[in-house]
Order: structure tokens, then C-alpha cells, then sequence
């Protein structure tokens, strides 16, 4: 499907920035749409429900795989994330950007589905400015830091497998490259199909 190109996937490690890059380049661009991901992991204060994840039980997670209505879902640290059908079908179909910020086997699950999909993995300009990062936010037990900072090592391997990587060192010059990849990789799909 040539609509796919407006599907884009963005990883990186817990502490990468990944996520407030993420919104700077939707306020830099505001006709890109973000996926709003379900989870079964606890709301974190300043969340909201329906704004940063939908938040499930368990229970009502299993029951929406069972039903087909997730896209792809993976299990991190120990709860549940998934990208719900809802959030990309009709947007592809219209043609507007959508945006998952998702771990990396989901992203590897979602490039399988839309081969056409332009992958972008958000790197830290170091490991010790991601661990930094993790901590200062201090929304995380040391035991989940200590998960995250485990996962972050696994994470980086898959960097190989992205269309692109980038790293954040400045987030405004990072959301300017992956406006600027994102646009590379729509206009060379377009110069394919004429
Ligand atoms: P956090 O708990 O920090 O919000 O998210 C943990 C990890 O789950 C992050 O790497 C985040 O990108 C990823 N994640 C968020 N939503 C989804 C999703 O829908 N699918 C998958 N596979 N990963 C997700």
C-alpha cells in the first residue's frame, strides 16, 4: 500500500528523549498525528487517560487482542503496551502522518505488517546522559530504573535494524532531522511510483 509511508515508527531507549522530541516535532508540525497507545502499566503523575495511553486492565488488554483490535502490541518491563487498529487505519487511508512511539519489537512487528513504514530510532548522545535523564525525571523506583537501564542496553542493538538513527543530543535539531528523514522518505516513495 502506498499510504503506508505515512505510517512512521519511532524507538529508542527509556531516557532517550524519544518522547519529547516526539512533541516538539508536532508542535513544529502540526498536521502530524500521533498514536495514543494503550498499556496496562500504572499512570504516572502528570498523565492523563486518553492523552499520553488509554490505561487497561490486564484483563480488558487480553480481551482487545483476543478481538483483533490491536495492531501490535509487546510486553516491557513487566506490563502490556499496544498500538490500537483505531489509531492508524483511518489515517493511513486518508493520508496523514501518523506517528507510533513504540518499543522495538513492536516496531519490528509493525515494519513486517507495512513493509513501507519509515522506521526511526532516537539514540542518547551517550549512556550516561540516558541514565541521567531516567533519573532526573524521578518518576521510576530504583528498581525500575535498574529494569529500564537493563532494557536500554538490549534496545540499542536493534538500532541496526531501523531505516534511520538519530541521536538527540539537541531536541530541536533532532525533531528538525526526523522532519527532514520523515519528508526523504515520503518524496522518494512518490519519485518511485511515477
Ligand atoms: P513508558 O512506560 O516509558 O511510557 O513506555 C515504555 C516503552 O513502551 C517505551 O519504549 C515506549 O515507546 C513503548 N511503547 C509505548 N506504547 C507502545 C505500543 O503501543 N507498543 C509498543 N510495542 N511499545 C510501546
Amino acid at each position: 500500500m502506498n499510504n503506508e509511508k505515512h505510517l512512521v515508527v519511532i524507538s529508542g531507549p527509556s531516557g532517550s528523549g524519544k518522547d519529547t522530541v516526539v512533541k516538539r516535532l508536532m508542535e513544529l508540525h502540526p498536521e502530524i498525528e500521533l498514536s495514543i497507545s494503550a498499556t496496562t502499566r500504572e499512570i504516572r503523575p502528570g498523565e492523563k487517560d486518553g492523552v499520553n495511553y488509554v490505561y487497561l486492565t490486564k484483563e480488558e488488554f487480553e480481551r482487545r487482542i483476543r478481538d483483533d483490535e490491536i495492531l501490535e502490541y509487546a510486553q516491557y518491563c513487566g506490563n502490556y503496551y499496544g498500538t490500537p487498529k483505531s489509531e492508524v487505519d483511518k489515517r493511513l487511508d486518508n493520508g496523514t502522518t501518523v506517528i507510533l512511539v513504540i518499543e522495538v519489537i513492536g516496531a519490528g512487528n509493525v515494519k513486517r505488517i507495512y513493509p513501507g513504514a519509515v522506521t526511526i530510532f532516537v539514540r542518547p548522545p551517550s549512556y550516561g546522559e540516558l541514565e541521567d535523564r531516567l533519573r532526573g525525571r524521578g518518576t521510576e523506583s530504583e528498581e525500575e530504573i535498574q529494569k529500564r537501564l537493563a532494557r536500554a542496553v538490549e534496545e540499542m542493538e536493534y538500532a541496526v535494524d531501523y531505516d534511520e538513527v538519530v541521536v538527540n543530543d539537541k531536541i530541536d535539531e533532532c525533531a528538525q532531522e526526523i522532519y527532514a528523514l520523515i519528508q526523504k522518505h515520503q518524496q522518494a516513495d512518490e519519485e518511485d511510483t511515477y
